[in-house]
């Protein structure tokens, strides 16, 4: 070969082998034809020979501590461009990761751990990293991974107050939200729910100012058999309960503002006795009483 070492970096062939056959660094070919390597890397974008991905480039290289050191000196305070950060980003990303479809040791993890230790976060970064965040939702399988490696853990007291400060003055998810499968007459707890509304309702003045006033009409008189006195009850025609479904009162606001909850004329004097035999008492299906 009579061509100078100097120029056979201009030799598409002899690049070629050297960076892929060969399989040596950019850096290194340079050092043979005692040039940078910025002017081998010009060749062989000028020639069209490709680069080895990032990953490839990085495949075996072991980093020396103290090179780590200098690498690390020599970045501090580097400001990056917004070009190279696009540039570095678009490398690191799918298959130019070299962490691309593998995964970290459990001694890499546990490294990685403790370098992260007490390590804190600009707010600024926190707010970067939770806006890259947003929108990004774990795969099924990432949840159940998440939900088992969580299972049977215990957050330590500091941990949930954080937890619960972080919530403070969040909305919860199903605030304002309805769910027509799970609530009103389609919950498998109505009747609990009735029930615990009427018990609620029966301690509330508004209705035992409506029992008071069905009493004083019918003169204290039971209105099914004449007896008079003793032990009465008010007796809703319309029952209670099916006045609550019927306009879907859940809570005690609404049922207060039920016009025919307080209606008087809903509403019959009635003995022990009587009252046991109407057809809505405790669910009883029996004779109608009439007001006469
Ligand atoms: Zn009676």
């Amino acid at each position: 070969m009579n061509m100078k070492t100097e120029k056979l970096y201009q030799n598409k062939e002899w690049l070629r082998g050297k960076y892929w056959d060969e399989g040596l660094p950019t850096r290194q070919i340079g050092a043979i034809c005692k040039i940078d390597f910025r002017k081998i890397l010009y060749w062989m974008k000028k020639y069209n020979i490709p680069r080895r991905s990032y990953s490839e480039a990085e495949k075996g290289k072991i980093i020396s501590e103290e090179t780590k050191r200098k690498i690390s000196e020599a970045c501090k305070g580097r400001i990056i461009s917004e070009r190279q950060r696009k540039n570095h980003s678009k490398r690191m990303k799918g298959e130019g990761n070299s962490m691309y479809g593998k995964h970290h040791s459990k001694e890499a993890r546990d490294k990685i751990g403790e370098a992260h230790k007490g390590m804190i976060l600009s707010e600024e970064t926190k707010k970067k990293i939770s806006e890259i965040k947003k929108g990004i939702h774990p795969s099924e399988e990432t949840k159940r991974k998440i939900s088992k490696a969580h299972k049977g853990k215990k957050f330590s007291k500091r941990h949930r107050e954080k937890l619960s400060e972080a919530r403070l003055g969040m909305i919860p998810w199903n605030k304002g939200k309805r769910c027509p499968q799970l609530g009103g007459v389609n919950a498998a707890n109505w009747k609990g729910g009735i029930s615990f509304l009427v018990d609620l309702i029966r301690t509330n003045i508004k209705y035992r100012q409506w029992r008071d006033d069905v009493f004083t009409r019918d003169n204290f008189i039971c209105q099914g058999c004449g007896q008079i006195g003793n032990k009465l009850n008010a007796h809703h025609i319309k029952s209670f309960s099916s006045i609550l479904q019927y306009y879907e009162i859940t809570t005690m606001e609404e049922a207060l503002n039920c016009e025919e909850l307080f209606n008087i004329n809903n509403g019959v004097t009635l003995c022990e006795e009587c009252h046991s035999n109407t057809e809505n008492f405790k669910n009883k299906k029996n004779i109608i009483i009439k007001r006469k």
